[in-house]
């Protein structure tokens, strides 16, 4: 019998979700009348952009939770919908994008238990590598569970492990699971909020106007669509707990190394927000500015690729002395091109989502800031459209260093052996785009732009802050 659970529980983990792209949130109102959810959905809308596959809301009602969740985004899964019915002066709220996982409905966040600690709700934004591990093991203890999430493991161990209460649930859970966590909880009277001993992810705390209440998100943006004032970022292994009392600390008990992922800054949050006391968009802006710098490139135009280039483009132009202009316009309407599933479908989608600006293309020689390069189809599309538009040179220049590793902490990028900077040198990369000229930001660069030893750089280096068990890799 043991062994059949055992073998059922691997064909559930073998299908876990190994990318997590997510945004939480959580606002306790200090009003019990208040309704929290409203502000919960506000928050969601400016954290979209962390996940688009699928939303929910999780609200505490004295003690009492309820959830509406589906896959869609923010404002398709709450079109229309009534608020009241999420009552409760305490919310939490989840945006979540995953790639390899079941895609379903159940597996959208926040997850709801009822435990001996009462009712609870968690969100989760990360990846676990250990996953595998602990789910056979809570397996083997008898747990059972609906969705194929590293997170609904996270829950099952703050439960079990809670009987002297939800701090200690929390800490044992936290010695236990090892990897990517940022996590946004509601219990009883509390909304809590917990980031991982190296900080891979973002979570920051939030004051509402007139003292009316706490908001803890994964990035600044969600606190200035609320209107809150920002106090501070939850610090690695820190867990934060809001409640009648106000807000209160445990600070971690052991060593904590702060490696805040380098690709929130280089790609995935969003420009206006403020990540551990820096600016998304100044350190675009200088990655730019030291792609510049590294070569000179003889151009009549810097453009980039809308949107994350732009901020790295501007930077270049500022410092090589060659004008900024716009080539590329993005369709609003599409979502991220990664959303669609197939390769096939993504060539497609870029054709669609970026149109060129002939007028401004034609004739002329193009340097193109964007990003990152990951699998390399993006640009090169992007590259062929450009050509098509006339562009007589076009100098492509990545203002991130080459991705050589997969990440195993909540960034999706592909196997390995799918990284184009794995299959091919940058020459080959520059032949394969299509390009007259490829310049790739050094590893030197991004270390300066990055002032302190403070950041994961491991889709760069290869050197994860943590062993990345080979099961977690496959
Ligand atoms: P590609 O080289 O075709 O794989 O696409 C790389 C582009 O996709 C980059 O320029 C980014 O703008 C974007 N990108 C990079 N990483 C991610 C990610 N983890 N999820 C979604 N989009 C990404």
């Amino acid at each position: 019998m043991k062994r059949l659970i055992r073998k059922f529980s691997n064909v559930l983990t073998m299908s876990k979700e190994l990318h997590e792209e997510c945004g939480v949130i959580g606002v306790y109102c200090n009003d019990e009348k208040k309704n929290a959810s409203h502000l919960v959905y506000y928050g969601l809308y400016a954290l979209q952009h962390r996940g688009q596959e699928s939303a929910g809301i999780a609200a505490n009602s004295g003690g009492s939770i309820e959830i509406k969740k589906d896959l869609g985004l923010a404002g398709e899964v709450f079109r229309g919908y009534d608020f009241s019915k999420l009552s409760g002066n305490i919310a939490i709220g989840h945006v979540r994008y995953s790639t390899a996982g079941d895609g379903k409905q159940r597996s959208a966040q926040p997850l709801a238990a009822f435990c001996r600690l009462g009712e609870i709700a968690l969100a989760h934004n990360g990846n676990l590598v250990n996953a595998e591990t602990l789910r056979e093991m809570l397996t083997d203890e008898g747990a059972i569970f609906h969705t194929t999430t590293d997170s609904e493991s996270i829950l099952n161990l703050i439960c079990q492990h809670g009987s002297g209460g939800i701090e200690a649930g929390l800490k044992n859970a936290m010695s236990l699971i090892k990897g990517a966590y940022v996590l946004v909880i509601t219990i009883g009277g509390k909304l809590i909020g917990v980031r991982d001993p190296y900080g891979l992810h973002p979570l920051c705390i939030g004051k509402l106007s007139n003292d009316s209440g706490y908001v803890l998100a994964s990035e600044t943006c969600a606190l200035e669509a609320l209107d809150a004032e920002f106090l501070r970022d939850v610090k690695p292994g820190e867990i934060v707990i809001i409640d009648k009392n106000g807000l209160n600390s445990i600070e971690p008990s052991h060593w904590c190394k702060k490696k805040l992922c380098v690709f929130e800054m280089v790609y995935f949050a969003r420009p206006d927000s403020i990540v551990d006391g820096v600016s998304v968009y100044e350190f675009r802006r200088k990655c730019g500015m030291k792609l510049a710098s590294q070569r000179k490139i003889n151009a009549d135009v810097v453009m980039a690729v809308p949107d994350s280039g732009i901020p790295a483009a501007i930077g270049y132009a500022e410092a090589s002395g060659i004008p900024y202009g716009e080539g590329l316009i993005k369709n609003k309407y599409m979502g991220r091109t990664f959303i669609l599933p197939e390769q096939a479908m993504r060539d497609d989608a870029v054709r669609i989502k970026l149109a060129t600006i002939k007028h401004n293309i034609e004739g002329r020689r193009l340097i193109i800031v964007d990003d990152s390069i990951v699998r390399g189809t993006t640009l090169r599309r992007i590259v062929g459209h450009l050509r098509d538009a006339g562009a007589k040179e076009i100098h492509v220049c990545s203002a991130s260093p080459e991705v050589k590793y997969s990440c195993y902490f909540g960034i999706d990028t592909p196997h390995r052996e799918k990284l184009i900077a794995v299959q091919k040198s940058p020459d080959e990369i520059c032949e394969f785009l299509g390009a007259d000229s490829l310049t790739y930001l050094s590893e030197e660069s991004l270390k300066e732009v990055c002032c302190q030893d403070v950041y994961c750089k491991a889709c760069f280096d290869g050197n994860y802050p943590m062993e990345v068990p080979a099961d977690a890799m496959a």
